[in-house]
């Protein structure tokens, strides 16, 4: 068993996962625990320039026809066989539904531990996990032997991920990828005829806490002073009280605003990872542990409906 850690690069499209990057600043981090390196796990298909930034001691690279594009069959196979083989110390996963999907079957396939939704680990190669949608840290010895980690953003920038030099890149061998159970038959695109909420630079983002479709209306006046754009968490967008186009997290839009306003959104991980990216982010939240408070640069304990009425007209004033 080698105390090497493993980033298995998240990519879609010939575009590098934010997630990915968070990674590997969290796996320098533990590789100064374990004094083992950082190693890149890049599969795809002639896709080796998506390398060129990535903070790591080396990259290996598994190209593959069946890796053009992410297949959770895929993955597994090419995975498993390098894991088994290698036996790092760690192999670390974006918590999202490609590395959650890949990471857990993986784990019962090969009998090892999976650590979920970590935010961090310590000087003495402990996890802390982020559970209970954000509101409990969970601190952990990281198990033996090799520890499959899914990786939840907001621990580490992404910046701290990236390099100007690029490094080393291996090509590694590639099982047999035939029979594969899955495959892409075509990407769909969400409806473009809105705007483009990860191009708007002021974001004002409302979650369960407005409570009613009547009450967006009050965002929307907001938006329109301050000169942004409203957005939602997905109970919102569940409700049909804003188009689908309007999302933000897991299964909507990544932002990086100048200003991401957050009223009433809690800070589940599933939203908190679309918005690391933003300049500032601001949180109004009646519950002084909302976990979107550990992300906020200012926070407003406060009820929304105290708030946005007189700020809107403040910015009138202002303006
Ligand atoms: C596979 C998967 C994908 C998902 N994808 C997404 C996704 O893309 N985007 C997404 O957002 N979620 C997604 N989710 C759901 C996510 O887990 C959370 O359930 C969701 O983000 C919670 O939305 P919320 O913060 O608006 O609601 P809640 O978690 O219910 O939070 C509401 C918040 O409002 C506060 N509040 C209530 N009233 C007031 C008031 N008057 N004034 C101020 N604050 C108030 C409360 O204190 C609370 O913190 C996904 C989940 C799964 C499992």
């Amino acid at each position: 068993m080698s105390q090497d850690i493993y980033v298995v690069i998240e990519h879609l499209r010939g575009q590098v996962a934010d997630i990915s990057y968070t990674m590997l600043a969290a796996a320098r981090e533990l590789s100064r625990a374990t004094s083992g390196k950082v190693i890149a796990v890049l599969l795809g298909h002639n896709a080796k320039n998506l390398a060129r930034d990535f903070a790591a001691d080396q990259v290996l690279y598994l190209d593959h026809a069946s890796l053009a594009e992410f297949t959770s069959d895929a993955y597994q196979k090419a995975l498993a066989e390098l894991i088994s083989k290698d036996q790092p110390r760690a192999v670390l996963f974006g918590n999202t539904s490609i590395g959650a999907d890949v990471a857990s079957v993986l784990s019962m396939r090969l009998g090892l531990p999976l650590v979920n939704s970590c935010r961090s680990f310590t000087s003495e190669a402990k996890f802390i996990s982020q559970i209970c949608g954000g509101k409990i840290m969970a601190e952990g010895e990281l198990p033996s032997p090799t520890a499959l980690v899914t990786m939840v953003p907001g621990g580490y920038q992404p910046d701290q991920g990236k390099s100007v030099e690029s490094p080393p890149v291996t090509e590694s061998a590639v099982p047999a990828l035939e029979a594969l159970r899955v495959t892409l038959s075509k990407y769909i695109e969400p409806e473009s005829a809105d705007v483009d909420i990860s191009k708007e630079p002021l974001l004002i983002a409302v979650g369960r806490g407005i409570q009613n479709k009547d009450n967006i209306e009050l965002a929307d006046a907001l938006a329109q002073a301050i000169g942004g754009v409203v957005c939602a968490s997905r109970p919102v967008i569940d409700q049909g009280w804003l188009p689908t186009s309007r999302l933000v997290g897991k299964s909507g839009k990544h932002v990086k605003p100048k200003i991401y306003f957050a009223m009433g959104i809690s800070g589940a991980p599933e939203h908190v990872e679309a918005i690391t990216q933003s300049d500032t982010i601001i949180a109004v939240n009646t519950d002084p542990r909302a976990p979107i408070f550990n992300v906020a640069k200012y926070g407003v304990e406060m009820d929304i409906f105290e708030l946005v009425e007189t700020l809107t007209e403040t910015v009138k004033q202002a303006k």
